[in-house]
């Protein structure tokens, strides 16, 4: 049976040269970064400080500016948490916005519950948040504003770069959690005026388990207080024994990304809107749900009207994607950022996320235009509100009868 994988904006499959890269250090090359005694520590320190001047390298950022991490979970709880302790004296406020990551709004929610105040800003209904409305949230105490780079859910990309401006205008630091971004879409942390970025290994082909955040070092000098204390690694922001192995998988799928820049994101758009004008041509009532240009180049989330989102993933269960309920696992609750967009519960309810990478082809897209358009004629052909829609029957006016 054919398995086609769009699922990439969870996890992505480790590619084939960061594997090898990574071997080396599982085997003969197994040394502890911080023995500083011996040539097993110092092959391993080396691999590390190269894979740093890799990543930073993607963010036009300094290598002393790359804190490793056990993921984008851990990156953004250290930059949220660690700065609201660092600056407790500046000030108790932090600034996010309602469809960031469970792994920035807990963080949030956790510090709302110690002391900080914490102002969830709203988003249009493509997703974005009002520049004014953030400028206007920012008060004498506020110490971050943490707004992400690209939507993991409906692929929207945030004006980074004028929220950058603002922030340093107003002397706040600014974190982006640039997880979906990172290696797909130009970063500049200078340029764009960043001060702290979250990355993780598993969402550009690295390994899972790793990630990165970046962390200023000048104009201004940030400093972040540790979660983990212990030996004082990574500039005493994280410690712990490197991950050696991952990091330099995460090094090595940074720099493949950097590498293909100018090709590979245009190729994942063009992918994605293949996908896109398929389903729209041939299926009504798909409703594109995020920002039709300023996306992620890997995302494409559609509602499909009249059709479960959950009945059509097991329609089409050789192809793996996510739906709008899915993400918050068990939970059939709709996803809380499609509400948060305005999108009313039967079409969050019917909506999924096909994300594309590295190794998807045309092929996958095609195959998957076909099954899809197939499996929602079929569920509506079931649909009496379909049926009704299609007869001109106003839903929203219709009376039903209670047994
Ligand atoms: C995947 C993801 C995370 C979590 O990253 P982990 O490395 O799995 O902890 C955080 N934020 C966004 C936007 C993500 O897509």
């Amino acid at each position: 049976m054919r398995r086609v994988y769009l699922d990439n904006n969870a996890t992505t499959p480790v590619d084939p040269q960061v594997l090898d890269a990574m071997l080396p250090y599982f085997r003969e090359k197994f040394g502890n970064a911080a023995s500083r005694s011996h040539a097993f520590g110092w092959e391993a320190e080396e691999a590390v400080e190269n894979a740093r001047q890799q990543v930073a390298a993607v963010l036009g950022a300094e290598a002393k500016e790359i804190i490793w991490t056990s993921g984008a979970s851990e990156s953004n709880n250290i930059a949220i948490k660690g700065v609201a302790e660092k600056y407790a004296e500046k000030g108790r406020h932090i600034i996010t916005q309602i469809t960031e990551h469970k792994a920035v709004i807990d963080p949030c929610k956790y510090l709302e519950q110690h002391g900080c105040r914490v102002t969830f800003l709203p988003v249009d209904k493509y997703g974005r948040i009002d520049l004014q409305q953030l400028a206007a949230a920012i008060k004498d105490d506020t110490v971050l504003v943490s707004i992400m780079h690209g939507n993991n859910e409906i692929g929207t990309l945030q004006p980074v770069g004028e929220i950058g401006k603002l922030c340093k205008q107003r002397g706040v630091l600014f974190h982006t959690d640039g997880c979906q971004t990172f290696g797909k879409v130009p970063i500049d942390v200078n340029e764009m005026g960043i001060d702290l970025l979250s990355l993780s290994g598993h969402k550009i082909h690295g390994p899972k388990g790793v990630g990165a955040l970046y962390v200023r070092r000048k104009r201004p000098r940030v400093i972040c207080e540790a979660i983990i204390h212990g030996g004082g690694h990574e500039r005493n922001m994280r410690s712990g024994t490197l991950n050696v192995p991952g990091i330099v998988g995460l090094g090595t799928a940074a720099e493949l990304c950097r590498l293909h820049m100018d090709t590979e994101p245009a190729r994942l758009a063009a992918l994605r809107d293949r996908l896109w004008t398929a389903l729209s041509s041939q299926l009504d009532n798909a409703i594109l749900n995020g920002h039709a240009t300023d996306r992620t180049p890997s995302n494409l989330n559609v509602s499909f009207a009249y059709v479960e989102g959950e009945s059509l993933m097991m329609g089409i269960n050789d192809i793996a994607v996510s739906s709008g309920s899915a993400c918050t696992s068990a939970s059939l609750e709709p996803s809380y950022v499609l509400k948060a967009l305005g999108v009313g519960d039967e079409l969050a309810h019917s909506s999924i996320r096909f994300s594309v990478g590295r190794f998807n082809t045309e092929a996958d897209i095609d195959y998957t235009a076909e099954r899809v358009v197939t499996a929602v004629r079929k569920l509506r052909a079931m649909s009496p509100l379909y049926e009704m829609a299609q007869e001109g029957v106003d839903l929203t006016k219709v009376e039903w009868a209670h047994p």
